[in-house]
């Protein structure tokens, strides 16, 4: 391991309450009440949680099809069952990201074991995957996929430097993981080792191997960080790549930039655009 930044603890922002009192934890969510806004959902029960963790898990995957994250079958995204924590969703083996769909996830537990759904699972992705889960149970939800930048950024064995607002989101906040660097990870050691690293992380660089990200909030969580990670790796590669030494942000203003727009609640709030996106343009999903 070259660098490991723990999760800081998340900071109570003092903020006025809306036209309708009710309390907002965001600066984003408008004080100004009855306007359109994204609302996390409240549950009536286990299945109604199951049924939005299925779609938001369904429209992860196309977002990472827009993004163009495939390689083969590589790529794996899981959501813990809201009934049966032990057990999660994740997308079919073999199934490229644009054809996953409410009808093609299959339930795992943590020995890999298909307990619904037609597919296999992939086992690379099992054995990371499950190693996280259950080293920490408050993790929600993970992503992987061989990304072009965030893979040729993992290779430099570097953290990402705070070079814009957008990459202080990740602000002590990642960590690059040396350890079994470049091996595939489909022995149960591996998993394990490298588990240890990502579960304390929002993001990892896994070097010589390619990006991870994992959430205590939600799938929608996990994958907006991931886009937002690869988008960062290609901004310090543009940057490199320029020869420019960059100006890079102060240590307190990329603490305040990832307090004010690196949470958990605003990585959800970034993924309902891609969500609402995709589910208005490819209702298949739903199928
Ligand atoms: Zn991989």
């Amino acid at each position: 391991m070259l660098d490991d930044h723990s999760h800081d603890a998340p900071v109570a922002l003092d903020l006025p309450d809306d036209d309708a009192g009710r309390k907002r934890t965001s600066i984003y969510q408008p004080e100004q009440a009855g306007l359109i806004f994204p609302e996390i959902p409240e549950f009536a029960n286990h299945a109604e949680a199951r049924e939005y963790r299925k779609k938001h898990l369904v429209a992860a995957c196309r977002a990472f099809a827009m993004h163009g994250f495939d390689y083969g079958f590589a790529g794996h995204l899981t959501i813990r069952d809201p009934e049966r924590p032990e057990l999660y969703w994740t997308n079919p083996m073999c199934v490229h990201f644009s054809q996953v769909r409410m009808s093609n996830l299959i339930l795992a537990d943590h020995k890999g074991r298909v307990v619904e759904g037609r597919h296999a699972i992939n086992r690379a992705g099992f054995v990371l995957h499950a190693a996280v889960h259950d080293e920490y149970p408050e993790v929600m939800a993970m992503c992987h996929a061989h990304t072009t930048y965030g893979t040729a950024w993992c290779a430099t064995g570097r953290p990402l430097d705070m070079i814009s607002q957008d990459a202080a989101a990740f602000y002590n906040s990642h960590a690059v993981i040396g350890a079994s660097a470049g091996a595939v990870a489909v022995e149960k050691e591996s998993g394990l080792s490298v588990a240890q690293q990502i579960g304390r992380n929002r993001g990892v660089l896994h070097q010589n191997h390619g990006l991870l990200t994992c959430s205590h909030h939600s799938i929608d969580d996990a994958a907006f960080w991931f886009i937002a990670l690869e988008r960062a790796c290609k901004q310090q590669l543009l940057v490199e790549a320029s020869g420019i030494k960059p100006q890079l942000l102060s240590e307190k203003t990329a603490r305040y930039s990832r307090e004010h727009v690196g949470s958990d609640y605003i990585g959800w709030l970034h993924f309902q655009t891609l969500y609402n996106h995709i589910a208005e343009t490819q209702p298949d999903m739903f199928a």
